[in-house]
């Protein structure tokens, strides 16, 4: 299995959120080769801004392995996380964060100035899928904006 067909997963979920009227961020995390855990942005739907992809995908994932730690897992994720699923992210102790999409407005790098905050031990990639999750994106802001949403 490839990162290719990890993030076409993390895509799919994204698309889930698109057709909910969310935006369109989608993730899921791989552990041996499966997925054991997914989720898509949901903020609206919850009216909880907590609600996001890697977050709803990092529970599912401590839920599968009855683990609070990722250390052999890795996330795929159709944009670069926020400070907030970052600091998540730092607590599972993930062994690898992989993200289709720069995230130049809300990024964790925005919000911390360059630092990494992510943990000693975990690998951070961009991978594949750029493309597909930034026109994914912008879409959904061009339907918003002209309210066919
Ligand atoms: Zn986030």
């Amino acid at each position: 299995m490839t990162d290719e067909f990890f993030m076409q997963q993390a895509m799919r979920e994204a698309r889930k959120a698109f057709d909910d009227g969310e935006v369109p961020i989608g993730a899921v995390v791989v552990a041996n080769n499966q997925v054991i855990g997914r989720g898509y942005n949901q903020v609206e739907k919850l009216n909880d801004c907590t609600a996001h992809a890697e977050m709803i995908a990092l529970t599912a994932a401590f839920n599968y392995l009855g683990s609070k730690y990722l250390m052999d897992a890795t996330l795929f994720v159709t944009l670069e996380p926020c400070l907030m699923c970052a600091g998540a992210l730092y607590w599972s102790k993930i062994g690898r964060i992989v993200y289709a999409a720069a995230d130049e407005k809300n990024s964790y790098r925005r919000s911390t100035g360059g630092h990494n905050p992510f943990h000693p031990k975990t690998k951070l990639e961009t991978g594949p899928c750029t493309e597909e999750s930034l026109q994914l994106i912008k879409t959904f802001f061009l339907q918003r904006r002209n309210g066919s949403m």
